[in-house]
């Protein structure tokens, strides 16, 4: 089955109860048994809701792999796989993480005894140099946020294999239209679901995707185990978004790479941060391991001042300024005093982070508008 096909149909079926096209919200939280462990496959839904397994299947259809797992938000799907960690563990992830994981990992898990290393990931040197046999997890995010670095997937599966680590890889900027890691290596699929998969910014919530059964029980024992399940309506709404995610992708990224061109050639503008030029540092890495470089860009005004790129934000009449990505609306943010605004200044201009760095998710609009829209913005 192709994408668009498995889009619509993988892993749901119409209701065997009443021929409801569309998978119902099973709106329950128990089950009746005729006698008791008589059932139907389902005692209790933070264990299982019909809901959750259609949306569960249809997911690891979409990712090439053969189980879903569901949860109440991104950082839950998150917690779920640290979980599998002991003290002494060690994790190696990339220095540009996004703000949540990264607190994650450093306020809940460090102070529990796992040891974290940040390398810039996008030189798989600099994971070699910290890789060991303490080495349990190696958590990689690509394309990276907000400087969109490129992250070789399978270099880092041959890292993880070599010191027999776990690898997982959190795939929400991506969505499994642009890339499937599971092809490329990869044991764990993470997606924050709340972003591009769900892409209507209605809803919070999480998914892992997985290859492995044994990997899988242990997986769907935590989920269960710690409770950080979403409700039958949230995984209704993703399901439904599902239904459209090639076409939105393809629209994300044909405007992606409109908006991208003309900041480009704009003579206000410094940097545009975009896969999809072949001047891009990780383009190579890029162009193989993804079908296309999607929608998010991020850009840096002349002069770097940060009062140049608030100027423009608050100009803008459909880049709305508003945290999270991937809705059909086209978002804009200052990360520098939004997302990244925990990080001091000296630091953030080490990482490339200037104070005048403007993200965009560009949203499936008409793309003549949106580059009005930047044009009266950035004048
Ligand atoms: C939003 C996001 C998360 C966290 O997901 P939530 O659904 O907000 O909990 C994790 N990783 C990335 C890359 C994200 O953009």
């Amino acid at each position: 089955m192709k994408f668009a096909t498995k889009a619509i149909h993988a892993g749901v079926h119409p209701d065997p109860a009443t021929g409801a096209i569309m998978t119902p919200i099973y709106q329950t939280s128990t089950y009746v048994q005729r006698s008791p462990g008589d059932h139907k496959g389902f005692e209790y839904s933070r264990t299982h809701n019909p809901t959750r397994s259609q949306l569960q299947a249809a997911v690891a259809a979409l990712d090439n792999g053969k189980h879903g797992l569901a949860f109440a938000s991104g950082m839950a799907a998150i917690d779920c796989v640290v979980k599998l960690l002991q003290p002494g563990d060690e994790v190696i992830s990339t220095n540009d993480l996004y703000g949540g994981t990264y607190r994650l990992f450093t306020k809940v898990y460090e102070p529990l005894g796992i040891k974290f290393h940040f390398v810039p990931m996008h030189n798989m040197d600099a994971v070699r140099a910290v890789a060991g046999p303490k080495t349990k997890l190696i958590w990689v995010e690509t394309p990276t946020n907000p400087l969109l670095n490129v992250i070789d997937i399978a270099a880092a599966a041959t890292v993880a294999k070599e010191c027999g680590a776990l690898l997982a890889v959190d795939n929400t900027f991506s969505t499994p239209y642009l890339q499937t890691p599971i092809d490329l290596g990869a044991d764990i699929v993470m997606y924050s679901l709340t972003k591009y998969m769900a892409g209507h910014s209605d809803t919070v919530m999480g998914a892992l995707v997985v290859n492995d059964d044994e990997l899988h029980q242990r997986l769907s024992f935590l989920q269960n185990a710690c409770g950080g399940t979403p409700g039958p309506q949230d995984c209704f709404l993703v399901l439904r978004g599902l239904k459209t995610l090639h076409l939105r992708m393809q629209r994300h990224c044909e405007n992606g790479r409109a908006v991208a061109e003309y900041l480009r050639q704009h003579p206000k503008v410094e940097k545009v941060y975009w896969p999809g030029f072949d001047n891009h540092p990780n383009h190579a890495v890029a162009a193989r391991q993804m079908r296309d470089f999607g929608g998010m860009i991020s850009f840096v005004l002349k002069g770097d001042r940060q009062a140049d790129a608030i100027a423009v934000l608050e100009k803008f009449q459909y880049f709305t300024l508003a945290e999270s990505l991937g809705g059909v609306e086209s978002l804009s943010g200052h990360p520098a005093s939004m997302t990244h605004a925990s990080i001091p200044a000296e630091q953030r201009r080490k990482s490339g982070l200037s104070d005048s760095l403007i993200r965009l998710s560009v949203g499936i609009e008409d793309a003549e508008d949106l580059i009005e829209d930047l044009a009266q913005a950035i004048g």
